[in-house]
């Protein structure tokens, strides 16, 4: 679940995705969306997260006839990005651009703000040079920061109207 959210009154919602959609996964926790990923051969683990109350989101119309114990939204496009916009559509969602790189896009664990003295060695020189802010996820020690990656997703995020 997010925490420490400014928007006390906006529904939280989380995910879990089938293998398909990974590039959708990442895309949603770019957003800060809580969103589990699980490869193919493992419905049981989908079944589980949907009985945990998360929205499922798949490609695969076989899976609206079957029961799952929560909702199911099967987006058409192929496109991540408007797979996304079709998932912010359907459920309303209001993507707080405030959020933006705040889950890691690896493995899900909410990143947290990190000194720059202590990830500086593990910095790309240019990075070093330019940036002044960082978070580090605890899962996977990844580093985030506010480069010309971020800013790619954010053009997109915004010119697709999601943020
Ligand atoms: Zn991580």
């Amino acid at each position: 679940m997010r925490t420490g959210t400014s928007h006390p009154f906006v529904q939280v919602m989380w995910f879990v995705v089938d293998d398909h959609l990974g590039r959708l996964a990442r895309l949603l926790r770019t957003l800060a969306y809580d969103t589990l990923w699980v490869r193919s051969g493992r419905d049981a683990e989908i079944v589980a997260a949907s009985a945990d109350g998360r929205v499922f989101l798949t490609r695969d119309r076989g899976w609206s006839e079957k029961t799952l114990p929560g909702p199911i939204v099967v987006v058409r496009d192929s496109d991540p990005i408007l797979q996304l916009r079709e998932v912010v559509t359907a459920l309303g969602l209001e993507p707080d651009h405030g959020a933006l790189l705040t889950r890691c896009t690896i493995c899900n664990a909410e990143t947290r703000p990190v000194e720059k003295a202590d990830v500086e060695s593990r910095l790309p020189p240019y990075v070093r040079k330019t940036q002044s802010q960082f978070r580090i996820c605890p899962g996977c020690n990844r580093i985030y920061w506010e480069g010309t990656h971020a800013a790619a997703i954010r053009r997109r995020l915004t010119e697709a109207g999601l943020i």
